[in-house]
Order: C-alpha cells, then sequence, then structure tokens
C-alpha cells in the first residue's frame, strides 16, 4: 500500500485533523459514516471501532449485528470544503464480522471477490465512469426543485450555463482530493452536466465514484443548487447516465488490444463483450436499480434499449470507442449514476470473466441504427431487450445462478426482496399522469 499506520498518524497530526470519518456503503451504494474523533485514530487503525450493523438497511440481522470497520489506508484524504483548521479526513473501510472474516453483505467485498478471481487469471481490471447529472434550483426553504432557469445545451458556455461557477469548483475540490479530471463539460439538457475522471484500477475508481457523489453534492448546495443523480427527473429530455469504460490489463499492458485484428481487439476483448451481453438481463436490477431507472432507458434520448455492441456507431448498449493501445476499452452505456458502483463493477467483471472462460462466441456487431429495424428483423437477428422496468429487471435477477454467486447470496436475497418491495410500492401509487389523463374523462 501507499501508507503505512505511523504515515497515517503522522498525517493526522500535520494536517490539524480533529475529526475523522470511516466510511463504507450499504448495499444499495449509500454512503455510510461512523465519525470518530483523532484521539480514537489508533484504536480505528487497529480495526477495533465497532458499530450495529442492524441500523443500517439491508445489511444485517439483530442478532448478528456487531460489525468492525476496518480502514484502508491507502483512502486517507482530508476534506477541502471544511475548516482547515481542525479538519476533517475521511478513510474507506471494509466491513469485517466479529470473528475476523469479511461480512457477505458489504459490497466491497463482493468487488474484492470479483477482483482476486480476475487476479488468478493474471488479469487487473480498470474503470473509467462517465458520470452525469442535473443541477437544479433550490425553493426559498432550501429544498430541491426540478427548477432551473438555464437554457444552456451541449457544449455551450457561460453566461448561458448557470451551472459553470457550482462545476469549476467541484473540479477543482476533486482535484484537490487527488482526482485526475480529464473532462467537464454542459451536457444535451438544460442543468445537466457531465465530469469525467481519469480512468483506474477497479476498487480505487468505486471509491473515487462515492466521494464524487459526496463533492458534486456538497459543493452544488455550497452554490444554492441541489445536484441531482436521479436518472431521469424531467419527462422529455435526456436522463442521466453513467457509462462504465472497462478494460483489463495484465502484466502492465491492456489485454483488450490486438493490431492484427481487424477492429484492433484480442479474442479476450471479443469473449468479455459476450460475457457482459449473456448476462446483461440478469445484471440491469444493480446497473439501473430505480422504478425511475427504466425512464431513462427508452427511445430517442441516447440511452441504450437493446443489447448489442458496435465499433462504429455510438447508440448501442456496448460501444467500442475508437481509441487502441492503451485506450482500448469496452463502454457500456446502460449503468446510470444510481448503481452501487462497488457491485455494479462486479457483475460486469463477473460477466465478462465468464465469457473468457467459456470461451463465449460474441453475437454479430449491429452498426445500423436499432430503432429503424423491424420487430421481426430484431427476432431474425436475435437482438434483445434491455428489462423493460424495475420489475422485470428484478425477477431476471431473482432468477439467475449467476448473480447469487457474482453478488453473494447475503446481498441476493436481500436486495432482490428490498427491490420487488419498491417496485410493489410504486405500482400502488396513484400518480400525476393519471390524474391528468383520467380524471375528468371517466
Ligand atoms: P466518450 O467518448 O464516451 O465521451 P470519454 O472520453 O468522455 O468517452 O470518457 C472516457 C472514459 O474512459 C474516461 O473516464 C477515461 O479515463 C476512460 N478510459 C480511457 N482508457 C481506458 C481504459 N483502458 N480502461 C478503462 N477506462 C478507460
Ligand atoms: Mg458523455
Ligand atoms: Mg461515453
Amino acid at each position: 500500500g501507499k501508507y503505512t499506520k505511523e504515515d497515517i498518524l503522522k498525517k493526522v497530526k500535520e494536517d490539524d485533523v480533529e475529526f475523522i470519518r470511516l466510511q463504507f456503503t450499504d448495499i444499495f451504494g449509500d454512503l455510510k459514516n461512523v465519525a470518530i474523533t483523532s484521539s480514537q485514530i489508533e484504536k480505528a487503525l487497529d480495526n477495533k471501532i465497532m458499530f450495529d450493523g442492524s441500523s443500517i438497511e439491508g445489511f444485517a440481522r439483530i442478532e448478528e449485528s456487531d460489525m468492525y470497520l476496518y480502514p484502508d489506508y491507502d483512502t486517507y484524504e482530508t476534506f477541502p470544503w471544511r475548516p482547515q483548521q481542525g479538519k476533517v479526513a475521511r478513510l474507506i473501510c471494509d466491513v469485517y464480522k466479529p470473528d475476523g472474516t469479511p461480512f457477505e453483505g458489504d459490497p466491497r467485498y463482493v468487488l474484492k471477490r470479483a477482483l482476486a478471481e480476475a487476479k488468478e487469471m493474471g488479469y487487473t481490471m480498470n474503470v473509467g465512469p462517465e458520470c452525469e447529472f442535473f443541477l437544479f434550483q433550490t425553493d426559498e426553504n432550501g429544498m430541491p426543485t426540478t427548477n432551473t432557469y438555464e437554457r444552456a445545451s451541449y457544449f455551450d458556455l457561460g453566461p448561458l450555463d448557470f451551472g459553470e461557477n457550482a462545476r469549476r469548483d467541484m473540479v477543482l475540490t476533486l482535484e484537490q482530493m487527488g482526482f485526475e479530471i480529464e473532462a467537464s463539460h454542459h451536457e444535451v439538457a438544460p442543468a445537466q452536466h457531465e465530469i469525467d475522471f481519469k480512468y483506474g484500477e477497479a476498487l480505487r475508481t468505486a471509491d473515487n465514484i462515492e466521494t464524487f457523489k459526496l463533492v458534486v453534492k456538497t459543493i452544488a448546495k455550497r452554490h444554492g443548487l441541489c445536484a441531482t443523480f436521479m436518472p431521469k427527473p424531467k419527462y422529455g429530455v435526456c436522463g442521466s447516465g453513467m457509462h462504465m469504460n472497462m478494460s483489463l490489463q495484465k502484466d502492465g499492458k491492456n489485454i483488450f488490444a490486438d493490431e492484427n485484428d481487424k477492429l484492433g481487439l484480442s479474442q479476450e476483448a471479443y469473449w468479455f463483450i459476450a460475457g457482459i451481453m449473456e448476462h446483461m438481463k440478469e445484471m440491469t436490477a444493480i446497473t439501473n436499480p430505480l422504478v425511475n431507472s427504466y425512464k431513462r432507458l427508452v427511445p430517442g434520448y441516447e440511452a441504450p434499449i437493446y443489447i448489442a455492441w458496435s465499433a462504429k456507431n455510438r447508440s448501442p448498449l456496448i460501444r467500442i470507442p475508437s481509441a487502441r493501445g492503451a485506450g482500448t476499452r469496452v463502454e457500456l452505456r446502460c449503468p446510470d449514476p444510481t448503481a452501487n458502483p462497488y457491485l455494479a463493477m462486479a457483475v460486469c467483471l463477473k460477466a465478462g470473466l465468464d465469457g473468457i472462460k467459456r470461451q463465449l462466441p460474441v453475437p454479430p456487431s449491429v452498426d445500423t441504427n436499432i430503432f429503424n429495424l423491424t420487430a421481426e428483423e430484431k427476432k431474425t437477428r436475435h437482438i434483445h431487450s434491455l428489462p423493460a422496468n424495475l420489475r422485470e429487471a428484478t425477477l431476471a435477477m431473482s432468477e439467475s445462478d449467476f448473480m447469487k454467486e457474482a453478488v453473494g447470496s447475503h446481498i441476493f436475497e436481500r436486495y432482490t426482496s428490498a427491490k420487488m418491495d419498491e417496485w410493489n410500492e410504486y405500482t400502488r401509487q396513484v400518480t400525476d399522469w393519471e390524474i391528468s389523463n383520467y380524471l375528468y374523462k371517466v
């Protein structure tokens, strides 16, 4: 690792840290904290800080609720937006049981387990996310709205772009926290933005996505705005996605590249793509976890609907960007920023590895616009759709042995049952759409 215990103790002193947040995420990807004062740091670094796991949804039952936090020293970072005297630092933690074994309900452990399997095959995984979000106005009580005064669009510059100052502040804050920002720009819809950071090893990137969301929300608030990662906050405009760019490395070399292939892709890359396609329907409840996620996956807004791949076209589920050499990657375009990044990466990696192990043949690429194909043509070309809603996605996951193994039975049971409850609660609502379409007419 980067830091030893002594390094952290020294940093905490040097940085004048007063509070330390020990962070982890629940199965839905929500960031949780146990806050300690710096007087407790040694105890924390010795893995002795405990919390009650039963207070966290989907985590543990009362009888088995004692959990321990094992900080990952390399994740030490201070929060630049907090006071510079008496600073606040964070450490991202793994969750362990009292018997000293990893807790199966910890999503970070699920990713680590998948990465260990890859390691056995000689691979490390790199991931680069492209995370989109909206910046909306807050009302006079500081409550979030879906209103915006701006009318800017893709790559527009200020003064049309009201969020520009906030976005610049976000980029600077992320850079202070060690992020390498590759791009930041206005997105297609009014008030929609994207900030891309450089790809890195999967576990680090999953940690970074959690930090990224915290920074974006915190800095937006400081600018009197509300940042939301909700996949489709507004009918009739583009939703927010989180494209996941993935590649595998062996001995420091990107193994998805092969100059001798006609598309410049290796056999492993084709198998990896085939594995993702094979398991995509079962994984969608993880990559697109909300009722609202499926309102983004509709025609007309650059979001994928069909399970297909292309190296030419920008719109299919799996796209192979034109970069080759170290930049050779598979881009999965369905995930949205509400996915638990640890679980999303774990299931994508497991699916890709399954493709490699079984040497699954990749279906032919679809380089034409799928939306122009007739139902008959899609059928003869075996082009399937993604699940249409959270119910279909959750059922597909529930019936999948692959998914049970990939996330472990603890998370599998709790996740699928929580998602089915979420769907059932949603379908029982009487919505504004129903009132405006039915109330006066019937
Ligand atoms: P797009 O063409 O879809 O707009 P971007 O250039 O915005 O793509 O984003 C590319 C993302 O892919 C960045 O996060 C970048 O760091 C990442 N990336 C580049 N090379 C690799 C690689 N070999 N493996 C994984 N991710 C990569
Ligand atoms: Mg983009
Ligand atoms: Mg992209």
